[in-house]
């Protein structure tokens, strides 16, 4: 039974190897069962940026707890459901949940809790429920309508724009009529986000000085910033916002792989513009999941979404998997496919 282990606190990247690391254990598969219990296999993971903050001194506090060492990496997974003793998850069914990254696992009935049966068309791909149908998707939509409120004609700003939430937030604001930008680290990623209909796109590794290139690429302005990267863009996107306008604290992972942070000089931008800077986190809105699935499952159907995904194969490429989507070389949702259904 092969693992995925959280081996060493890492201080700036996780390197395969050395802070996340393969074992062998043994499983007995036809073990007894108690009620409430399920034997899974693993058929696909998410590496997401989450994961690396919880790689971190456990005394350090946050909203998700700190990694145990030694123990199998967790995250979210798509499996099957090899042999049941629940009422919820008979055998042959396919679920999605938060578990140990290791081909195979017995679900306790505590467990259980975390996981869910799978709840979009079949048509969908597998991988595509620990993205546009999973938590990244999730965060999309809660982040762009539930803090950005949008409205129609207004300019919305993307960082990190064609990974597994920016592209799916792009889309939305274009079918909700807005004028929608989008950054990312390289051309071809910037092909991709004109190609799905952003109306401006550009490279934040060659633009040169970021607020120029913000005024020039959102001639009217900023009224919804969608923040992804946090630290030098953040400050380029205050002197651009207009007054009023909202910045989705979503995520600001150019700092979560610094052993210091940046600091952000025009700050006080907050108050004379009277922005709103809110954070989240996607579980706190779970009122919001049936309607994304209705809606994300229809826009996809429909043809009003695309998807990109980069896909590892096997579940030894994790390590190097995570590594790679901290460092951008993901293009679209970074997952692991670890077996076939
Ligand atoms: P992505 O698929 O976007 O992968 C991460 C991307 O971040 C990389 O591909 C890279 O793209 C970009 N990146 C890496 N380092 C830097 C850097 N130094 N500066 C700028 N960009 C960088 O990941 P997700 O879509 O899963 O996550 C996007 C953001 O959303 C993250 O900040 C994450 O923490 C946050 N998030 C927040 C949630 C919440 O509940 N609040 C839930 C889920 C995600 P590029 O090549 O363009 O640089």
């Amino acid at each position: 039974n092969k693992q995925v282990i959280y081996s060493k606190i890492p201080t700036t990247y996780p390197f395969p190897g050395e802070h996340l690391t393969l074992h062998e254990s043994t499983i007995d598969l036809d073990t007894p069962l108690k009620e409430g219990e399920f034997l899974v296999k693993l058929l696909v993971l998410s590496v997401d940026p989450y994961m690396r903050a919880r790689m971190r001194d456990p005394s350090i506090k946050s909203y998700f707890s700190a990694l145990t060492l030694d123990k199998p990496l967790e995250g979210g997974t798509v499996s099957v459901v090899l042999r049941s003793n629940s009422e919820k998850f008979k055998e042959g069914a396919v679920v999605s949940g938060f578990g140990p990254f290791q081909e195979y696992a017995v679900v306790s009935k505590e467990a259980a809790g975390a996981y869910e049966l799978r709840n979009g068309p079949k048509e969908i791909p597998l991988t595509n429920y620990l993205g546009n149908l999973g938590m990244p998707g999730m965060t999309a939509y809660v982040g762009l309508f539930k803090y950005g409120k949008p409205k129609k004609g207004e300019t919305l700003y993307i960082s990190a724009a064609s990974g597994a939430v920016g592209q799916l937030v792009g889309q939305i604001g274009k079918i909700l009529g807005l004028y929608v930008v989008g950054s990312a680290g390289s051309d071809d990623k910037v092909e991709y986000l004109k190609e799905i209909g952003f109306d401006e796109a550009f490279n934040y590794k060659t633009a040169g000085d970021l607020t120029k290139k913000l005024a020039e690429t959102c001639p009217k302005g900023i009224d919804v910033y969608f923040e992804n990267v946090g630290g030098k863009m953040l400050e380029a996107v205050l002197d651009n916002m207009n007054q009023f306008g909202r910045i989705v604290a979503c995520g600001m992972i150019s700092q979560y792989n610094r052993e210091n942070p940046e600091g952000i000089h025009n700050l006080t931008l907050m108050v004379t513009k009277r922005l709103r800077m809110e954070g989240f986190i996607v579980s706190d809105s779970p009122e919001m999941k049936e309607d994304f699935i209705k809606d994300m499952s229809k826009w996809m159907l429909e043809g009003k979404i695309k998807y990109k995904e980069t896909i590892a194969h096997g579940i030894k490429q994790t390590p190097q998997a995570m590594l790679d989507m901290l460092q951008g070389k993901n293009f679209g949702k970074q997952v692991v496919k670890v077996a076939d259904l």
